[in-house]
């Protein structure tokens, strides 16, 4: 993997959360009377290895398209392009998307993409009593969205150096409005959605802790301290974050979509002529990595991601950011699966799993997981 290559610093990235700084991992110093001594060590060794997979983080360096446009008699709703943050971001975006949609006050809608964003999409129109139907290639479990991680964090889904004020300025509220709507799905077991005691580690002190995306109100007891902290890392921020298992909350949704009267067809568009051949007119497009081709958007490109699956631990409550040399080191725990993470780099398109990355990613996480034992 080219280091250049790896994606730190873009748009509200774990750097602007306090991971700006990607040095070594330093040598732990662990109190043996840690405030963390209750916490039980990940299993990570290649035996626990259940899978791997690798997904396309479809990434705009000026963020997300929301946006309305006119083709032909059509009116094309664009919700696309939200990088690392899709899961995080999609109430907040769809919601507009779907204000966006009824504008027209016509009955039949059609919807692109079976993913986080078409899936949110379809169901709120379906709720207020459109005729939905999504048109996709892949249905869950099969999209992007189910390879997410997936945190609750606004992260890594637009370039800062790209993105303009007015973007930042409609973003905020965007988030909020997918924190709220994510709230409703808290511990109902069917989605899949839990709260987690999150670290975010560094190798070295910072003197003041930044205001995060959307407002600090968003990270329940969000805390920043210099000793005593997880694996013995000179600073940590210290929050309760979301975890989404995308494997239970898409097919959840996509069956609320459904019950709302929600149809599916599967059906692949090789162009912008195809789709407007479709019936409706008016269509939300939610095709992820997938707009780039169809609607020749050329300022998309993927940030690939490669994650393994370690067989569950019930015991684990907690979660992890560490910056490495090589990108980061993360870890989320779910009902069915311990996920650990993870890469990021620009331009690559393949899909297939790297066994070498799979070990180095298994050792690194066994090496840490030896600090909270030592
Ligand atoms: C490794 C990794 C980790 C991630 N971690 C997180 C995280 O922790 N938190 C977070 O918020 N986000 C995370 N993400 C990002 C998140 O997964 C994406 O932003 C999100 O899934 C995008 O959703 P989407 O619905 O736009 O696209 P997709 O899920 O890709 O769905 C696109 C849909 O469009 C369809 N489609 C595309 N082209 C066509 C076509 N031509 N014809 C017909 N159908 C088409 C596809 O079949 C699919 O149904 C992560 C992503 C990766 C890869």
């Amino acid at each position: 993997m080219n280091r250049r290559d790896l994606l730190i610093g873009a748009g509200y990235s774990l750097g602007m959360l306090g991971l700006a700084s990607c040095s070594a991992i330093p040598k732990a110093t662990i109190n043996k009377q840690s405030r963390y001594s209750h916490y039980k060590p990940l299993l990570s060794s290649m035996d626990r290895v259940t899978h791997s997979v690798v997904g396309l983080r479809p990434f705009r360096p000026q963020g997300y398209r929301l946006e309305s446009e006119q083709l032909e008699n059509k009116t094309i709703v664009h919700n696309y392009g939200h990088g690392g943050g899709g899961i995080t971001l999609s109430w907040g975006t769809s919601i507009i998307a779907a204000q966006f949609a009824s504008k027209p006050m016509s009955r039949d809608i059609a919807v692109l993409g079976s993913g986080v964003m078409g899936l949110t999409t379809a169901l709120l129109l379906a709720q207020q009593g459109f005729k939905v139907t999504i048109y996709a290639k892949d249905f869950p479990p099969n999209t992007t969205s189910n390879i997410a991680a997936a945190l609750w964090l606004p992260s890594s889904y637009f370039d800062r150096k790209v993105a303009t004020s007015q973007f930042l300025t409609r973003d905020k509220p965007i988030i909020r409005g997918s924190f709220s709507r994510f709230l409703t799905y808290v511990n109902r077991p069917r989605y899949g959605v839990y709260w987690n005691n999150y670290h975010l580690l560094l190798p070295e002190e910072r003197n003041s802790i930044r205001t995060l995306p959307g407002g600090n109100d968003l990270y329940p007891e969000l805390t920043t301290s210099t000793e005593d902290n997880l694996f013995g890392y000179p600073y940590q921020s210290y929050m309760k974050a979301l975890i989404i298992d995308p494997m239970l909350y898409l097919p959840a949704i996509l069956e609320d979509a459904q019950l709302a009267g929600t149809k599916l067809k599967y059906s692949q568009f090789k162009s912008v002529d195809d789709v407007l051949s479709l019936k409706e007119s008016v269509i939300v497009n939610c095709t992820g990595l997938g707009a780039s081709a169809l609607f020749s958007d050329n300022s998309m490109y993927p940030i690939q991601g490669q994650l393994t699956h370690l067989l569950p631990q019930p015991e684990i409550n907690y979660s992890y950011v560490v910056p490495t040399p090589e990108g980061y080191l993360y870890m989320f725990p779910r009902k069915g699966s311990i996920v650990i993470g993870g890469t990021a780099i620009k331009r690559a398109y393949d899909t297939k799993p790297n066994d070498q990355l799979t070990l180095n990613m298994v050792r690194g996480h066994a090496d840490l997981a030896k600090k909270l034992i030592s």
